[in-house]
């Protein structure tokens, strides 16, 4: 059985098809610069890049579908001799705000589930134009094929309203349904249940680390999310790579004045001028920032000081917000890949139980890099949301 998996992110469009039966994906592909230049790509493991940033006119994310199809049922590099032969399409949703609580399968284009992803628009503009176009290009090529929406925000449904509402006037949170939604949502599920499993214990209380371009970290008790670092929208939390996180709200109001910043434009300040990007003044790519510290520069150690002690932070708060603590698990681009700042945000934890192996957390392969006598255990789990996303689709459309 074959899952299309589709990611239409702003100006980009990822896909991933997966034979279900062996559970493993056997075509990717990237679609980039929609609208503007298009540039696609498309992978098939074994084979490699089967092309690579080849120039495609895509001027919105319903010819990106086109392109992607096209390549999937291509003799030379597809693996589907028919598109038919696709079972279902899993659509990332980046927030389903109070309206789409977990994975659904569409009803036709004018039901009741493409209505509730509209209003979702206000909470993230630019990604629900795009998961909208998407699922526009997918239903007019795949016309009998059921198409599911899996929402990023859906594990954190389950977080009390004590951590989810904002201390706002009320009747202003409730007019525009202002409160904590969460995201990365699909990844933290899927680390969680992979650290569950690791240990063993179904009621384990863990703090995913998901620490990418964007980053968010979550409190899963027992399988369930409790609390989570991103908000309304995916700027609160920890700094990220030209996000800022959690600031001071005066801080808002206070730079619009002074720098002559319109309310259109604060929310583009906030999010792709500061962050790592801002504060360094390097780059908004980890990578880049650790080697400008590593060459001196003071600003970029700063920034990975910062991230580091917030993430110490979370991970203190939570442990007292769930009454303990089993396990801390990293993960996305930074978690996977970067074991400085693993070490950066664990070490100096002994009291709390937490105790690192520093040869252990060097070794790329593995998954514990805590101490044997940590108390705490401390994981690498890569994160794997296409998958997810595809486990859902298959139950919630084709009942397997
Ligand atoms: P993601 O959003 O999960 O793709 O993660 C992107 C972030 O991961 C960027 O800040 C990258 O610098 C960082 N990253 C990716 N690979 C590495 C690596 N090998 N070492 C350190 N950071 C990395």
């Amino acid at each position: 059985m074959y899952i299309l998996v589709v990611n239409a992110g702003s100006s980009s469009l990822k896909y991933q098809l997966f034979d279900m039966d062996r559970q493993e994906m056997i075509a990717k592909g990237l679609c980039e610069r929609i609208g503007v230049d298009g540039l696609f790509s498309h992978w098939v493991p074994g084979k490699g890049v089967a092309v690579k940033k080849i120039p495609v006119q895509m001027p919105t994310h319903t010819e990106a579908v086109a392109v992607a199809v096209k390549y999937l049922t291509c003799p030379e590099n597809g693996c589907l001799t028919d598109m038919n032969q696709i079972s279902a399409v899993g659509h990332r949703i980046v927030s389903g705000g109070p309206w789409l609580i977990d994975s659904i399968l569409i009803d036709g284009p004018d039901g009741q589930v493409l209505k509730d992803l509209h209003k979702c628009f206000d909470l993230a503009p630019l990604h629900t134009k795009a998961h909208l176009q998407g699922i526009e290009g997918c239903m007019n090529i795949m016309k009998d094929v059921p198409q599911v929406l899996v929402m990023d925000t859906a594990f954190h449904q389950t977080m009390p309203p004590k951590a989810y509402t904002y201390p706002i006037a009320y009747e202003v949170a409730q007019k525009y349904a202002i409160r904590r939604y969460g995201a990365h949502g699909t990844s933290h599920r899927y680390v969680s249940g992979k650290a569950i499993e690791y240990l063993g214990k179904p009621d384990a209380k863990i703090v995913t680390c998901h620490l990418g371009n964007g980053s968010s970290i979550s409190a899963v008790d027992g399988g369930k999310c409790v609390d989570t670092s991103m908000g309304l929208t995916p700027l609160e939390g920890v700094i990220m790579g030209s996000r800022c996180g959690s600031i001071d709200p005066a801080i808002v109001p206070f730079v619009m004045e002074r720098e002559h910043i319109a309310v259109e434009d604060m929310g583009n300040w906030m999010n792709k001028k500061c962050g790592f990007l801002g504060l360094s003044g390097v780059s908004s790519d980890l990578r880049d920032v650790r080697d400008a510290a590593a060459s001196g520069n003071e600003r970029a150690q700063l920034a990975l000081d910062i991230l580091a002690y917030q993430i110490k932070k979370y991970v203190g708060g939570y442990a007292a917000a769930m009454n303990g603590l089993d396990c801390v698990v990293f993960t996305a681009g930074i978690g996977e890949n970067d074991p400085d700042l693993r070490y950066a945000a664990m070490k100096d934890m002994e009291f709390f139980g937490i105790k690192m192996d520093a040869e252990r957390n060097r070794d790329r392969e593995a998954t514990v890099i805590s101490a044997d006598d940590s108390r705490v255990k401390v994981l690498v789990i890569p994160t794997n949301e296409e998958l997810v996303i595809a486990s859902d689709t298959m139950r919630i459309a084709c009942g397997k």
